[in-house]
């Protein structure tokens, strides 16, 4: 929404995502994603009575990691909480979860709009127990019956819960993404929207511009498995709103399903004030103390962070901040980066060929941008920078590096782009050249220097790009000036 409208929008996120550790939050099952339904369960993530929870510790050092890098206030003692609620994805009744003691309050997360940089606060991160999967849009499901899959059943999530401060779809798509970025930089969530493991609840108010200061009534929408679907759908949920608004209706507090065909948001006719959740204190597990030798083990575990390493990179490197940005997109690209300019020490050179041929080539997706070793392309680079083959003939090698795993030395000899530097050999072309060229050689030889450059072009063209430039141009220049 931009300052011309007479609304406001606000929006704030409740992001959920799950923790990439070995077993469980409470129990020793180990999940992972497409697994066959119902086989990674036991007693405790199927709610079975008796069963007692035992907290994963490496999750809540996950949490905690998270926590740092956002800056966040951690708590020294944390407990965990019963959310009651009936869903057939959830057999024990109720998630374990926090309520009045998070893990972790009070964070900041910087994010980069084209207008600057923003500073979007972190209410809350909290620890939790997943539900399980209800089965029923699948195409193998019979009509009038759902399946349920129990196997994501006590998957650690960290809940985190944004202030209202976002103000454009755009702004919290951005924050998603940001959050992604810092998420797989701390190797503690694989952080896919598309499969799940990164979720998003929007929440989104509107409010005439200047006017009240009082919040609108706001509605969450859920249910969107891309960054461009939370932007959509807040989209559509901003407009809906302001149109009510002018029709002088009023907005009704409501919870609505992101419907991806249809492209519009659809109401879930859950009443707001219905939730209870019953809050208690979790009887069966004691609240948890985190004390200063065990914060201070998981800071230094700490890797480096999005924006450290692109600083680093802007004073090491002596790159743009937009190359910067792009080469520490994501922890791949940055060590793949940084592990060619240790081979090659030309800082220009590599940067203009990841950018440009690399880059280019896997359609400019930093997320994709690493399928070749950093080895094996500091080794073409290293062709190149030796003078061993031409560019363009090192950039047809690339291309073959991308679906074949040959070497790139193999490629070089079976593609026959081996520098063409022998005198004798080029001396032959340079003939050739001349005599396929009499009117230029006369136009040369009376003075038009510049047609040098035609010349080794026209080198060039005979031997496919393979001849060496510095080489064909000094017997060019002895052949054109002996007359
Ligand atoms: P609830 O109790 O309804 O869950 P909370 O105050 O706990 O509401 O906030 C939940 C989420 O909703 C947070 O991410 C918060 O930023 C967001 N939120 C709160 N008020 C508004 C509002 N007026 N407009 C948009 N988002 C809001
Ligand atoms: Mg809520
Ligand atoms: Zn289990």
């Amino acid at each position: 929404m931009n300052e011309l409208t007479p609304y406001q929008t606000i929006i704030g996120l409740e992001v959920h995502a799950q923790l990439k550790t070995d077993s469980k939050l409470f129990c020793g099952c180990h999940w992972q994603f497409g697994a066959q339904p119902n086989a990674r369960t036991c007693p405790l993530c199927l709610g079975l009575p008796g069963a007692l929870p035992v907290l994963n510790r490496k999750a809540v050092e996950f949490a905690i990691k998270l926590a740092l890098a956002v800056e966040a206030r951690i708590a020294q003692r944390t407990a965990f909480s019963r959310k009651n609620y009936f869903y057939p994805d959830l057999p024990k009744g109720y998630q374990i979860s926090q309520f009045d003691s998070p893990i972790a309050s009070s964070g900041k997360l910087k994010i980069r709009l084209n207008s600057g940089i923003k500073t979007i606060h972190i209410r809350r991160i909290h620890l939790e127990d997943d539900a399980g999967k209800s089965i029923h849009a699948e195409s193998w499901v019979r009509e009038n019956e759902s399946l349920i899959d129990f196997n994501r059943c006590g998957v650690p999530l960290i809940e985190i819960v944004t202030e209202p401060e976002l103000s454009t779809p755009g702004e919290a798509s951005r924050f998603l993404q940001t959050i992604r970025q810092l998420l797989r930089y701390l190797d503690i969530c694989d952080a896919n929207m598309e499969v799940g493991n990164l979720r998003c609840d929007a929440n989104i108010s509107v409010r005439p511009h200047g006017g009240a200061t009082w919040p609108g009534v706001k509605t969450e929408v859920k249910n969107m498995n891309s960054f461009r679907a939370v932007e959509r759908a807040l989209a559509y949920e901003q407009q809906r709103q302001i149109e009510l608004l002018e029709h002088g209706e009023k907005i009704l507090s409501d919870t609505l399903l992101w419907n991806e065909k249809a492209q519009v948001t659809e109401s879930m006719r859950i009443k707001e004030q219905a939730h209870d959740y019953r809050y208690f204190p979790e009887p069966d597990l004691p609240p948890l103390k985190i004390d200063t030798s065990w914060l201070d083990k998981i800071k230094n575990e700490m890797p480096e962070l999005p924006d450290a390493r692109r600083d680093r990179f802007i004073r090491q490197y002596k790159l743009s901040r937009a190359d910067a940005d792009l080469f520490t997109a994501t922890v791949e690209l940055a060590d793949f980066f940084e592990k060619v300019v240790v081979r090659i020490g030309d800082v220009r050179l590599v940067n203009t060929w990841v950018k440009t041929e690399l880059l280019r080539s896997v359609n400019q997706s930093a997320d994709e941008a690493t399928p070749i070793s950093a080895d094996a392309f500091a080794e073409l680079l290293d062709f190149v920078k030796q003078k061993k083959i031409t560019a363009q003939s090192a950039k047809i090698v690339l291309v073959e590096m991308l679906t074949s795993e040959k070497a790139v030395a193999e490629i070089i000899h079976d593609k026959k782009l081996t520098l063409l530097s022998d005198a004798n050999q080029l001396g032959v072309i340079v003939d050739q050249a001349i005599a396929d060229n009499p009117d230029a050689v006369k136009h040369y030889r009376s003075g038009k220097r510049q047609l040098l450059n035609f010349f080794i072009g026209q080198v060039m063209k005979l031997t496919r790009t393979k001849a060496d430039p510095e080489a064909a141009k000094k017997i060019l220049l002895e052949k054109l000036d002996a007359e």
